[in-house]
């Protein structure tokens, strides 16, 4: 999608250090992190969000959240614990219109979420 910024990150038209890649997903550090370790998962695929999956991107998420896996063992963070969250709507703030994993991790997190 043209004017979709995770769209841009995942073609490499806006310089991007991936901590993972293949080639349906890939994986980088968020600008604003909210924790020692918080990596954004993404499909190179457009998806809006979860809610926007449809039946023949099945596949891909499973694989969004295997990758969010494996980007925590990379990380550091696979035994200590983490959260892979998705940001999903208005209520739950999603700011950028682009199915992404949050991966965070790297100290005790509080829950509820706020
Ligand atoms: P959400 O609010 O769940 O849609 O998450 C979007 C996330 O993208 C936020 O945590 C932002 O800090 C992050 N973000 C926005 N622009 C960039 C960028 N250019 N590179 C990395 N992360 C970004
Ligand atoms: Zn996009």
């Amino acid at each position: 999608m043209d004017d979709c910024l995770f769209c841009k990150i995942a073609a490499g038209e806006i310089p991007t250090q991936f901590v993972y890649e293949d080639d349906h997903v890939v994986a980088f550090p968020d600008i604003n992190p909210t924790a020692p370790v918080h990596v954004l998962v993404i499909p190179r695929k457009h998806v809006p969000n979860l809610s926007a999956a449809a039946d023949e991107d099945l596949a891909l998420v499973g694989r969004v959240a295997q990758v969010a896996g494996v980007v925590a063992e990379r990380q550091g963070v696979a035994e200590s614990g983490y959260r892979a969250v998705a940001n999903t709507g208005q209520d739950a703030q999603q700011s950028v219109q682009h199915f992404h994993l949050h991966v965070i991790g790297g100290r005790p997190l509080g829950w509820p979420p706020g």
